[in-house]
C-alpha cells in the first residue's frame, strides 16, 4: 500500500488516499474514479510533498558554530514556550548563571579531557575548568566517574576575544 496527499483542483482541498501502487493511483485517476471528499470535484491531482527530515537534519549539522562548547554535538540546546517575555527572562537568567559559574573557573580549551582526568585521578589540585571537549569524550569521562556538565550557552575562548 502507498499514500498519496492529494488535491482538488476546484478549491484546492488537501487529502490523504492510499492506493495499492502508483499505477493504481494512475489508473484510478485516468477512469475518472478519484473525486475530492470534501467537494466532489474528480479533478483530482498530487498535492506537492512535505520536504525531507533526513536532509533538514544533515544541514542543521553544518551550521553549528565551532566556537560551541561541545563543537559535535548531536543537539543543540533549545528552549519553548507560550510566553515570549519569559522565555528571554528564562534565557537571560540561565546565561546569568552560567556566567557566574564561569568566573571561578579557568578556560582550558581544547586540553579540557586532558586536565579534568588530571584532577581527577590527584595529578593536578582540583579546580574548576572548562573547556571544549567532542560528545564522545564527555562520555568516557563520565563513564570514568569524573562529574562534566554541558554548559547551556557556548564560551567565547579568552584568546578570541582579542
Ligand atoms: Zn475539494
Amino acid at each position: 500500500m502507498i499514500v498519496f496527499d492529494l488535491k482538488c483542483e476546484g478549491q484546492g482541498h488537501v487529502f490523504e488516499a492510499w492506493f495499492g501502487s502508483s499505477a493504481d493511483y494512475a489508473d484510478q485517476k485516468a477512469r475518472g474514479l478519484l473525486a475530492c471528499p470534501l467537494c466532489g470535484d474528480t479533478r483530482i491531482g498530487k498535492a506537492l510533498m512535505a520536504p525531507a527530515v533526513a536532509a533538514k537534519g544533515n544541514q542543521r549539522r553544518e551550521i553549528i558554530p565551532q566556537q560551541q562548547s561541545a563543537a559535535e554535538a548531536e543537539t543543540a540546546p533549545v528552549a519553548a514556550g507560550p510566553d515570549e517575555a519569559k522565555m528571554r527572562a528564562l534565557v537571560k537568567a540561565l546565561a546569568d548563571a552560567q556566567k557566574k559559574v564561569l568566573e571561578g573557573s579557568t578556560w582550558v580549551g581544547r586540553g579540557f579531557a586532558e586536565q579534568a582526568r588530571a584532577m581527577h585521578y590527584g595529578e593536578q589540585d582540583k579546580d574548576s575548568i572548562h573547556g571544549e571537549v567532542a560528545p564522545a569524550e564527555a562520555k568516557a569521562l563520565a563513564e570514568e566517574g569524573i562529574n562534566v556538565a554541558q554548559l547551556p550557552f557556548p564560551v567565547i575562548p579568552p584568546e578570541a576575544k582579542n
